[in-house]
């Protein structure tokens, strides 16, 4: 049976910096990057991404829509 994998995509052009998407990772898989955007926003990353459960907290809660999540099949 496969494993569904799941890959995220920030568009980091839209992230403020809010920590939001961080703080609500059940699996504690974001962080801030410390790469500075044309804004002036230190942008949030994706680590250990084969970690990811998919339960898109994480979308669901920034306030920018800047994470988009897609479903893969190993
Ligand atoms: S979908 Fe869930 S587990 Fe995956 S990065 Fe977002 S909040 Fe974390
Ligand atoms: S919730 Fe959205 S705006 Fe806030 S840090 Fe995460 S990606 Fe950036």
């Amino acid at each position: 049976m496969n494993k569904a994998k799941f890959h995220l995509e920030f568009n980091h052009d839209k992230c403020k910096g809010c920590e939001l998407c961080s703080t609500f990772c059940p699996k504690n898989l974001i962080s801030m990057t410390g790469h500075i955007n044309n804004k002036g926003y230190i942008t949030a990353v994706i680590e250990h991404e084969d970690e990811c459960i998919g339960c898109l907290s994480c979308a669901t809660m920034c306030p920018d829509g800047a994470i988009a999540i897609f479903k893969e099949d190993e």
